[in-house]
């Protein structure tokens, strides 16, 4: 089954415990739009490559399109789609008013130096505008992409219209239109809802243990990973013992601390190098596999799709899943753990945070006037918990699991406007 089958298998299940009716299924589950561009870039040696990328708009009854570009060697219109297709119940999860959206290229960009890789960006940006849009379609960063790169997409489309426009993508840096605490965001409310999924266990009984004695494993140390094992230590005082990227993990029994978390994501981040690289044999070094299988009281997948699948799901331990990443679970995988009693935060719940405060950042941009830090993060904070509350109260109701609960409050607010919207013409 392709990704997008496999989204659309989830979303299933929530629309028959609904009783959604047929017309509506068929219209949520397709893609509005899809377009897949293949441009050419001068290379540093003289040569032109011509990269493949797309851009997915996959719903806009509640808004404009919303949704990062992610720059990877596996990037494909299926996984595009089915990226586009959680976006747009992630916004609707928190109830912020936009559609989904999806881009990407296919590349991997550690092979490009930073003229090749500003190049293809640009070009590839220029090459998508005739979709994109302040209320159109708002791009944003995912895997490999950053505030530099947002940076020569804002500034593409400003050139090619002849004047600035902050509302075109979020995840700028802030000295040109971006919103404060957007970088740490996504990790920040996974941390909260690590926070929270702790917290409702232990009013079922499941969990007796304080934070301070529950452990952690965090799996993928790219932007969502790093603050959401430097948060989930710093303000909720668990003990995240280990942090794993593609390289391999780290292990330290004792907890690694805030400033050790730190550290290491200065340090991989700024020489572009892997955790095993930066150890020093500091600490002690775990395979992926070994992250997987930990004996930890939660699991945080961060990286990218398809981490646990029925190859490993048997040797999970952690009772909570909090889902940073987009997919990191097989749908087999998922009713496994789910049967056997694991409690998941589902991604598109989980990861929300990312979006969230994209969302204060375009409205920031589109009035110019930009917010402090601690209104960004108590805002983002009573969206994500307000989220969270709601879901469970709808798993409750249902007395089904998160992540069909999730779909339950997301479909509703879709399928709402879409009714009220009607048919056109
Ligand atoms: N790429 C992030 C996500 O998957 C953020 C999207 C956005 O901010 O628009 O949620």
């Amino acid at each position: 089954m392709s990704l997008y089958e496999n989204a659309v298998r989830q979303f299933n299940k929530a629309a028959d415990i609904m009783n959604l009716e047929k017309d509506l299924k068929d219209v949520l589950t397709k893609p509005k739009r899809e377009l897949t561009v293949n441009f050419p870039v001068r290379m540093d040696d003289g040569t032109v490559r011509v990269f493949t990328g797309y851009r997915v708009q996959h719903n806009v009854a509640r808004g404009p399109a919303k949704g990062g570009i992610r720059f990877h060697s596996e990037v494909t219109l299926d996984e595009v789609k089915a990226l586009a297709f959680w976006m747009t119940w992630k916004a609707a999860v928190v109830d912020i008013p936009y559609g989904g959206g999806k881009g990407g290229i296919t590349v991997n960009p550690k092979e490009l130096s930073d003229g090749e890789l500003e190049r293809m960006s640009r070009r590839f940006f220029s090459e998508i505008q005739i979709i994109i849009g302040e209320e159109k379609d708002i791009p944003a960063p995912d895997v490999n992409t950053n505030g530099q790169i947002m940076a020569w997409f804002m500034d593409t489309y400003s050139m090619n219209v002849g004047r600035t426009e902050l509302g075109i993508v979020t995840g700028k840096p802030l000295e040109i239109g971006g919103s404060e605490g957007r970088t740490e965001a996504t990790g920040r409310g996974v941390r909260i809802c690590i926070e929270e999924g702790i917290n409702y266990m232990r009013k079922l009984g499941k969990i007796t243990k304080e934070n301070k004695d529950l452990t952690v494993a965090v799996h993928g140390f790219g932007n969502v990973g790093t603050y959401a094992s430097i948060l989930t230590a710093e303000e909720v005082g668990m003990k995240v013992v280990a942090v794993s990227d593609s390289s391999g993990g780290l292990y330290n029994a004792e907890g690694f601390s805030p400033a050790e978390l730190k550290e290491l994501s200065e340090k991989t981040l700024s020489r572009k190098s892997s955790l095993h690289d930066v150890n020093d044999g500091k600490y002690k070094t775990i395979t992926n596999d070994e992250i997987i299988s930990l004996d930890v009281d939660i699991f945080s997948p961060c990286a990218i799709e398809n981490t646990i699948t029925m190859d490993n799901v048997d040797s999970v331990k952690a009772k909570l899943i909090v889902e940073g990443a987009n997919g990191p679970l097989t749908p087999e995988a998922d009713e496994k753990l789910t049967e056997k009693g694991v409690f998941i935060v589902p991604d598109f719940l989980a990861n929300a945070g990312g979006v969230t405060v994209s969302y204060f950042e375009w409205v920031q941009g589109l009035q110019w006037n930009f917010w402090e830090l601690e209104d960004v993060r108590e805002a983002l904070h009573r969206k994500m918990t307000k989220a969270f509350y709601d879901v469970i109260e709808t798993m409750e109701e249902y007395k089904t699991d998160m992540r069909t609960a999730a779909y339950i409050n997301a479909v509703r607010r879709v399928a709402t406007a879409t009714k009220l919207r009607g048919i056109y013409p």
